[in-house]
């Protein structure tokens, strides 16, 4: 399977609200214990739709490659 170029991260100012999760598409994010939303980079393919619906504007969509090399607000 191809991996979109752009992908969803998440920086640690995650409120948990889970507004994210609810409407991510592919089911790309979970909330992990209660406490940050976490990206499955397998899954989401930098739609954006998290992106729009965040509240406290934490999601940004950046290029697979420079995730890759931002490991600290991986998920
Ligand atoms: S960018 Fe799209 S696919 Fe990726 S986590 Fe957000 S809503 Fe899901
Ligand atoms: S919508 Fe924003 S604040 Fe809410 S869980 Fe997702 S990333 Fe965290």
């Amino acid at each position: 399977m191809r991996l979109s170029k752009k992908v969803a991260a998440i920086s640690n100012e995650c409120v948990a609200c889970g507004a994210c999760e609810k409407v991510c598409p592919l089911g790309a994010i979970s909330i992990f214990r209660g406490l940050y939303a976490l990206v499955d980079r397998n899954k989401c393919i930098g739609c954006g739709k998290c992106q729009k619906v965040c509240p406290a504007s934490v999601i940004s969509i950046i290029d697979r490659e420079e995730q890759n090399e931002k490991k600290e607000i991986l998920v």
